[in-house]
């Protein structure tokens, strides 16, 4: 073989100078005829064992006997672009079940991409539209991949993703526990197709939803510190689990929440029960102070300190109107009352405005009832991160990069496929479900 990418080589270059040639349309020929050659020998060397052909009759899935009816070629698409294989296909004439069992050794049952080429599709599906996948995977990898082949290999392993997570809650490695475990939930958007919003409510005027609410469980450590001795999250100590699902039981169901028995699989994946701290952090939505009751009544249930400042922000410019610099100065007294621990001057200040503002009546509601979760000095004293948007930074890269982007309009499941790959990719679990699903 390596006389003959030699000799390839020698007949694209021909008898042109070096100093006469175009080295990209080289690098890109060569690259192409080597997988070329490369992806033929693999072939021919696949083709010729013809071990797989274990007698006239194997055992079907159904329990009676398939006949073997001869060898079967398929085209598989691959990073050394498309391979012909040939295998014994069996054929079981009770159930008229038809099958190669060499496919399921090579990972190549119900696909038309080789195991190299799902993985790739799978990562340029996390990161951008199936489009741009398609385009990325033809720039980067040489291979053709149309971007609905894209779309449905990346939701293939999404949804196995999804499935296999529900499954496996062993905890991830064996790391010492740091000292303190946060626990980060939040709610966000993504738009929806039409038929998929019927029957849903949400905040059009009348009454109906033009998005879904994926809901986020992130968890994460805090050990580290910046030069003023505040909490940073730790580098690569962020683990995200994410789905557009009800966080909220019927009253009468015995089984809590889909979300909720999300939010457990991921605290015990992370061993968030053991460890010696253990904070909720949320903005005020009452779902998930309810879920941090439940299941982890013992931690610090702390709001977000970034979603305490967003409502005093908004709650200025209704007041003031939302360029007037009065807005953002009322605003700026407020959330250094809040820092300061100044709560009773901070709730006076929402009170007297809460005869002109419906939405002065509700955020002074909302800075009540979660006043105990807004003892930031308190928390700071002891260590605690308070937040200044970890979860929102979460929401944003599980979920709005890849699901929110201008033109996108997902099926449920579409995007609960992707958010799980995306999830999987992000939280470094993707390479333990991979080898699960070959094994
Ligand atoms: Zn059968």
């Amino acid at each position: 073989m390596a006389s003959d990418v030699v000799q390839e080589i020698e007949t694209l270059l021909g008898r042109q100078a070096v100093e006469e040639l175009d080295l990209e349309a080289l690098e890109l020929a060569v690259r192409q005829h080597v997988l070329q050659l490369a992806g033929a020998a693999v072939e021919q060397r696949l083709n010729a064992d013809t071990s797989d052909e274990r007698g006239s009759r194997t055992c079907c899935r159904c329990g009676q006997p398939a006949r073997f009816a001869g060898r079967r070629t398929k085209q598989v698409e691959s990073v050394l672009g498309p391979l012909r294989l040939e295998r014994a296909y069996y054929h079981c004439a009770t159930c008229g079940h038809g099958y190669c069992p060499r496919d399921q050794h090579l990972g190549i049952e119900n696909t038309s991409l080789s195991p190299a080429l799902t993985r790739m599709t799978g990562t340029v599906g996390a990161l951008v539209s199936f489009q741009e996948g398609s385009e990325l995977l033809t720039e980067l990898a040489g291979v053709a991949v149309d971007a609905k082949q894209v779309e449905r290999t990346a939701e293939a392993l999404g949804k196995g993703i999804a499935e296999d997570e529900r499954v496996h809650t062993e905890p991830l490695d064996s790391i010492s526990l740091p000292q303190t475990l946060y626990l980060g939930m939040d709610g966000t958007g993504i738009p929806l197709r039409a038929e998929e919003l019927l029957g849903r409510t949400g905040k059009q005027p009348d009454g109906s939803a033009k998005t879904g609410e994926v809901k986020l469980c992130t968890i994460w450590s805090a050990e580290s510190r910046d030069e003023e001795g505040i909490p940073v999250r730790d580098e690569g100590s962020v683990t995200y689990s994410a789905a557009l699902e009800s966080a909220s039981a019927l009253d009468t169901a015995a089984e809590s929440s889909p979300f909720a028995q999300r939010v457990w699989r991921e605290a015990t994946r992370r061993r968030f029960c053991q460890a010696p701290r253990r904070v909720v952090l949320g903005d005020g939505a009452v779902w998930i102070w309810n879920i941090a009751d439940d299941q982890f009544q013992d931690a610090t249930q702390i709001v977000d300190r970034f979603h305490a400042k967003q409502h005093l922000s908004d709650l200025g410019k209704a007041l003031y109107g939302p360029t007037a610099p009065r807005a953002a100065q009322w605003a700026e007294r407020r959330k250094e009352e809040l820092d300061t621990g100044k709560f009773r001057a901070l709730l006076t200040a929402i009170r007297r405005q809460v005869s002109r503002s419906e939405e002065a009546r509700r955020c002074l509601h909302y800075f009540q009832t979660n006043r105990e979760r807004m003892r930031y000095l308190e928390f700071h004293a002891q260590g605690l991160c308070t937040s200044t948007g970890v979860v929102e930074a979460g929401c944003k890269v599980a979920i709005g990069t890849r699901l929110k982007r201008a033109g996108m309009h997902w099926t449920v499941h579409g995007a609960n496929a992707i958010i799980a790959l995306r999830c999987s990719k992000l939280s470094g679990r993707f390479q333990d479900f991979w080898e699960r699903r070959t094994a």
